[in-house]
């Protein structure tokens, strides 16, 4: 499915070839929430990396999440958050332990969305205490992360692109 993005402000367009474009995954770490905003957030859409077009490449600024250790140290995830240095808006995140693919944030795409048949709500055990996570029949509630990727979760619902 081909998706098109862009920041708030409009400087940074971008589109891409999703074959999971269904934003079913939120994430509730502190990352996701300080660096996107709000109470969870959805870095959740799979997407070719080399259909990754980008106008305003110069707005682009790069950020890669300090993550505290349980010992006290503190690692530089590989994951290469993107986001527009003129408003912020969290774009997409790519990692190059998966060079294949990028992970738009479904808040910054234009085109329209699948409604998802079931969400997955992760890594609740670092939401905030404030955060009221939805608990209906077909949310799915995980203290971590998933076993399934994206593309197999896709895959079951017979909702993947080829
Ligand atoms: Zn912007
Ligand atoms: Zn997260």
């Amino acid at each position: 499915m081909q998706l098109e993005g862009s920041c708030h402000c409009g400087n940074v367009r971008f589109r891409c070839e999703a074959y999971a474009p269904v934003p079913f995954l939120q994430c509730y770490c502190s990352i996701c929430r300080k660096t996107a905003g709000g109470s969870g957030s959805a870095i959740n859409l799979g997407a070719r990396a080399d259909t990754l077009e980008v106008e305003g490449r110069e707005h682009l600024g790069v950020y890669q999440a300090k993550i505290r250790e349980d010992d006290g140290g503190c690692r530089i995830s590989s994951a290469r958050r993107h986001f527009c240095t003129d408003c912020g808006s969290a774009l997409w995140l790519f990692s190059p332990e998966w060079p294949d693919l990028v992970h738009p944030h479904a808040s910054a795409i234009d085109t329209p969305l699948p409604q998802p048949p079931e969400r997955v709500h992760m890594l609740l055990g670092s939401k905030a205490n404030w955060v009221l996570v939805p608990n209906g029949p077909d949310d799915v509630q995980l203290e971590g992360f998933p076993n399934e990727s994206l593309e197999q979760w896709h895959r079951r619902h017979g909702l993947l692109q080829e």
